[in-house]
């Protein structure tokens, strides 16, 4: 065994293979890979080996349609045979919720490239002749489907990677991790030490405790898992016989189940609503290559709805069934990339579905290692989108829901319930006492929108407008015309403190700093130019600035700013340690004013101004701006004053006709002033020219990102953002959830990427990213939203207030 290396990846699954791979792909080969057992003895040498594309995130479908492409590769280059049987696949549904949403996966997957097709019951009848066509109305037939065997994938990753130079030792035992003050590692082996730089937790069953050796709680949780293998059916034999090939895997929403042809019969698997954590606490290192007993009762339920839809199976005798566990994190999607706090430490874990997922995720993990960067948009695997709020026992509550759910739809405006409230600020029973319905994001309850006194604060779950259209239009309604009352606690907020902040802020922001006791707008870029981050900057001294971000990304961000540190600089995540409430509207200054000594006029307090005042008694940092557009305050205070000035605005509100409002008003009220948001329009993949972010560009000084930006803007970009007002369906009005298709002369040109009903514009309003060339103000489109094509006009400037004279008020 090496006593060195540039990589240890701990763990021989799918995942860990195929992250040694990519590494050696990209010229990385002093790396090796070690595994307590044999290659594959966590979850993956009992998995269906089940693949497909299709996926709710389409940066996530992305990443599965390479791992999906990847596996004729693989087997060509080691020899080793992969069983790839691409069969295609049909996504079943049986009501018209479920076709919408087949509708929009298929919309989404065209801008990726994907060739999926609607089909009709009957088609899929004609397809998959065991079904029953009485319960399905349409399906989705997708060609990229199918399955590999997994033991062959896991095997052909590992001969690849061995034949660039890559080492696996099996049957070793990583039993203990250590980081030197270098950053590097000493891994402690049963076979003996290996000093690394960097070291990969791919411990699939084990990710838990890999990451316990370094005191890490990472949220993943195991779930058991069951498919049956039915005995040889003649209803397959004459299939086969008649087609001369494989009928296609089948994914039934109303089943919950998944069904593919394996060997001579059907293997049938389940995402059943009984579902039972595995090892919940402590994953035993005594496993090894075990199955765990079948239940076939808990299934019950699934397998009912599976003898009807399919009746075949009903007499059809039950060869094996197996029950296995694997991994999953609150949210169901992998955890993958570096660390947050630790150096040179790494995680791809969590991945539930291997098949599809594991290629990708290596291929990503590895970019990021060698070149500091993913390559990808995966900002829906980075591990970072958790913080130290996902707990055990968070996860737990959060991956049985998201188990049970698999194969349900989640709605653009639906909150899950599972795992909540955790955080809330003080307000909060204020808020629920005037009807506050509640959303959550980075374990944060926030309002959405306040119901009317004396009906339940309930949203009907809906693609297209809930019950809380005309409530929030009297939202906004308060807001343009009145004044209203929003929490914003939910932004990330950071301090910045300690002699050369403002010098090594500016090397990373491509605004210039802003004067004190002023606010500006930034953006924060990678090497490459493309955007890491947009900040409001606060500047309360020389070197004592405030930054507000998005509360999402507060890990990812400050993993960021930490990892970029100067010496004698102290960068501080604020979190609940302050809180917020906002006013804005015509009415804003009055109601802060008769609360304030300090002079609020404009001359005295212009817009983007950012001090130290009283409110009544409370001492709170307030900056004159707000993400409404309007003229609006954002009042900064520490947690134990903010029911205080909660009452006393809402006291001093009244004469002025204060009204709640909530993030869903704040959603429609920024699509009108064309404000753009992280995750959607700004995200690592885009650059700020891309991204029309021209006034945060300040050329006049050097920062992070500074030549990719110019060379960008001589060459011109090659894609631009643009805001489009939208026609919804008059009939049944619809406004985009995301990540819809743009097109122009029949062909998809581009995406959405946000979008909301500006109601008090009266416009359905998105943006989206469409070829430069394209970008004419004026130029029309077609956007699909639910299966519609509607028209879209390219506008230029805000529908409201373009000059920007009510926040300047
Ligand atoms: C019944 C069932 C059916 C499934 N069907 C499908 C399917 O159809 N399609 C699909 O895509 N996915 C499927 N899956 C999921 C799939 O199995 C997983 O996504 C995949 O196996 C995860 O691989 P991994 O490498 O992350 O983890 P694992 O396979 O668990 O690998 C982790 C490895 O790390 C090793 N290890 C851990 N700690 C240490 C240590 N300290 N030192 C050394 N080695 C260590 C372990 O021994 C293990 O081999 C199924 C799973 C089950 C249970």
């Amino acid at each position: 065994m090496k006593s060195s290396a540039q990589v240890v990846v701990i763990g021989g699954g799918v995942v860990g293979a195929s992250v040694l791979y990519h590494l050696t792909e990209l010229g990385w080969t002093d790396v090796v890979l070690v595994e307590r057992k044999e290659l594959t003895a966590g979850s993956t040498w009992h998995a269906a080996g089940g693949m497909h594309t299709l996926n709710g995130d389409p940066n996530v479908a992305k990443l599965q349609q390479y791992t999906v492409g990847l596996y004729r590769e693989i087997e060509q280059r080691s020899g080793q045979n992969c069983g790839i049987h691409m069969n295609g696949g049909l996504t079943l549904a049986g009501d018209r919720e479920r076709m919408d949403w087949l509708r929009m996966a298929q919309a989404r997957g065209r801008y990726l490239g994907m060739d999926m097709e609607i089909i009709s019951a009957a088609e899929a009848k004609q397809m998959f002749p065991l079904l029953e066509e009485q319960y399905f109305i349409g399906a989705l037939f997708d060609r990229a489907e199918g399955h590999v065997d997994p033991t062959g994938v896991t095997r052909a990753y590992a001969a690849c990677a061995r034949q660039a130079g890559a080492e696996i030792y099996q049957r070793t035992w990583v039993s203990d991790l250590r980081q030197r003050p270098d950053g590097t590692w000493d891994v402690s082996t049963d076979a003996g030490e290996i000093h690394a730089e960097h070291i990969v937790n791919a411990g699939g069953l084990w990710a838990r405790e890999v990451g316990r050796m370094i005191g890490l709680e990472l949220p993943v949780l195991a779930m058991e898992h069951m498919y049956l293998i039915t005995e040889d059916m003649a209803e397959v034999a004459e299939y086969n016989a008649a087609t001369g090939h494989e009928l296609p895997m089948g994914m039934d929403f109303d089943g919950e189940l998944y069904i593919r042809q394996e060997g001579g019969g059907m293997l049938l698997g389940t995402y059943e609503q009984a579902c039972v954590p595995w090892s919940p606490r402590q994953t035993p290192w005594t496993f090894d290559q075990q199955l765990l007993t079948p239940d076939l009762d808990r299934i019950a339920p699934s397998l009912e709805v599976a003898f009807k839809h399919y009746p075949a199976l009903a007499s059809a005798g039950i060869k094996n069934v197996i029950n296995g566990p694997f991994t999953f994190a609150p949210d169901g999607n992998p955890l993958v990339g570096p660390v947050p706090g630790v150096r040179n430490c790494w995680v791809a874990c969590a991945v539930m579905a291997g098949f599809s997922q594991g290629g990708g995720v290596g291929l990503t993990l590895a970019h990021w290692m060698v070149d500091g960067d993913p390559g990808e948009d995966i900002w829906a695997m980075d591990v970072a989108r958790f913080g130290t709020w996902a707990s055990l026992a968070y996860t737990n509550a959060k991956v049985r829901e998201n188990y049970s759910r698999r194969f349900r739809i989640t709605f653009p405006n639906e909150e899950l319930p599972a795992g909540r409230p955790l955080h809330t600020t003080p307000v909060y029973d204020r808020l629920t006492a005037h009807n506050a319905v509640w959303g959550a994001s980075f374990g944060l309850e926030h309002p959405l929108w306040f119901q009317r006194p004396g009906e339940e604060p309930r949203e009907d779950v809906t693609f297209r407008r809930s019950n809380a259209f005309g409530v929030v239009a009297d939202e906004c309604t308060a807001v343009r015309e009145r004044v209203g009352l929003t929490e914003c606690s939910n932004f990330a907020k950071y301090r910045v403190t300690g002699a050369g902040s403002a010098d090594w802020l500016q090397r990373l922001f491509t605004n210039r700093l802003p004067r004190v006791g002023r606010i500006n707008l930034t953006a924060a870029l990678d090497p490459d130019g493309h955007i890491v981050g947009e900040f409001s900057v606060a500047r309360a001294g020389a070197d004592d600035f405030f930054l507000f971000g998005s509360q999402i990304a507060e890990a990812h961000h400050s993993r960021w700013f930490l990892g970029h540190l100067a010496d004698g600089v102290r960068f501080d995540v604020l979190a609940l340690s302050l809180a917020g409430l906002s006013l804005a509207g015509p009415g804003a200054r009055d109601v802060l004013q008769s609360v304030t000594g300090v002079s609020l006029a404009t001359e005295d307090y212009p817009f983007m101004t950012f001090r130290r005042i009283d409110v009544g008694m409370i001492p709170a940092r307030v900056g004159r701006m707000t993400y409404t557009g309007d003229l609006g305050y954002e009042i900064w205070v520490a947690p134990e004053y903010q029911r205080a000035l909660f009452d006393l605005l809402w006291q001093a509100g009244q004469p002025y006709g204060i009204g709640l409002f909530g993030f869903r008003a704040l959603m429609s009220l920024r699509m009108e002033k064309m404000f753009g948001t992280w995750a959607r329009e700004y995200r690592p993949v885009y650059t700020p020219v891309q991204a029309r972010m021209h006034r945060s560009l300040k050329l006049d000084h050097d920062f992070i990102g500074r030549a990719a930006v110019e060379e960008e803007m001589a060459r011109g970009p090659a894609r631009t953002l643009g805001y489009f007002d939208i026609t919804p369906d008059p009939a049944e009005p619809a406004d985009v959830a995301g990540d819809e298709p743009i097109w122009h002369d029949g062909k998809v040109v581009g995406w959405i990427t946000s979008g909301a009903y500006a109601h008090y514009s009266r416009r359905s309003l998105a943006f989206g990213y469409v070829p430069t060339e394209l970008a004419v103000p004026g130029a029309m489109f077609e956007v699909e939203i639910i299966g519609q094509r509607r028209p879209a006009r390219l506008l230029s400037e805000p529908v409201l207030d373009p000059a920007g004279q009510r926040m300047r008020a």
